[in-house]
């Protein structure tokens, strides 16, 4: 239902958030938070309002970190219950990943995945694609624009509507989404001592509080953004394109 996405240097818990109450007017049923830390990928998520998740972060606070997802979701495949709410995780723990929308064929990529020994946690039709972005990225040789190239091997593979961010516990200064059917949007922040930040949104009301600049990605798009790279756009082959740039002109 709602996404949020951030690298920068900012806590990236409280922008994640922020953004997240931004989006509650579209309804949702649960909400969820995953950070990329020193120690690796920390998850915290619960079903019903967001204060629900904000207490149980109070309680069990996630460590200091810069790049972090979040989503608000409205249940289509398993109930509203704190384990089926995204952030879902690969069976390693590395992958991160939250979607909006309704993967067709989870059915028979669930079917393959279990048949290679991966145990699932919840009943989604979006957990499949975090154990697939896993072992993409296995599969894809080291180097830069590799958590993309696997997220474009793992979009070509799904079927239906879905926005996808996802971040991977060994990519630390990067995170990657992808779009089909369901809108997914980029923020531009501002470059401060020479680092720079970016917001991922299902819409503009997730990054408003911090910037004006966005790019709104187009049908079968990835995006990477990368601390150092920057922001890069291919479509599902890998060829680069140039997204549509806009500045939002209404009041936050
Ligand atoms: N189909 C996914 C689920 O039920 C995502 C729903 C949404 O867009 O929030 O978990």
């Amino acid at each position: 239902c709602g996404i949020v996405g951030y690298v920068g240097p900012q806590n990236a818990l409280d922008v994640v958030l922020e953004g997240l109450r931004r989006l509650e007017y579209r309804g949702y049923d649960s909400a969820g938070v995953a950070v990329l830390a020193e120690g690796g990928m920390a998850t915290a998520k619960k079903a019903g309002k967001l204060a629900n998740l904000e207490k149980a972060l109070v309680e069990e606070p996630l460590p200091a970190a810069t790049i972090g997802i979040g989503h608000t979701r409205w249940a289509t495949h398993g109930g509203p219950t704190d384990r089926n709410a995204h952030p879902h995780l690969s069976a390693d723990g590395k992958v991160a990943l939250v979607h909006n929308g309704i993967i067709e064929n989870f059915a028979a990529l669930r079917a393959e995945c279990e048949t290679a020994g991966v145990e699932f946690t919840s009943e989604t039709d979006t957990e499949v694609a975090a154990h697939l972005l896993a072992s993409a990225y296995a599969e894809t040789p080291e180097g830069p624009g590799r958590l993309a190239e696997a997220m474009r091997a793992v979009s070509n593979r799904l079927e239906g509507a879905f926005t996808l961010v996802a971040s991977h516990a060994d990519e630390p200064d990067t995170l990657v989404a992808s779009r089909r059917n369901s809108p997914l949007v980029v923020g531009l922040g501002e470059t401060v001592d020479g680092t720079a930040e970016y917001f991922l949104g299902s819409d503009v009301a997730a990054f408003i509080a911090h910037t004006r600049e966005a790019r709104e990605l187009g049908q079968d798009q990835v995006v990477e953004i990368d601390r150092t790279r920057g922001l890069t756009v291919t479509d599902f082959a890998g060829t680069v394109v140039e997204p549509t740039a806009y500045t939002v002109d209404w009041d936050a």
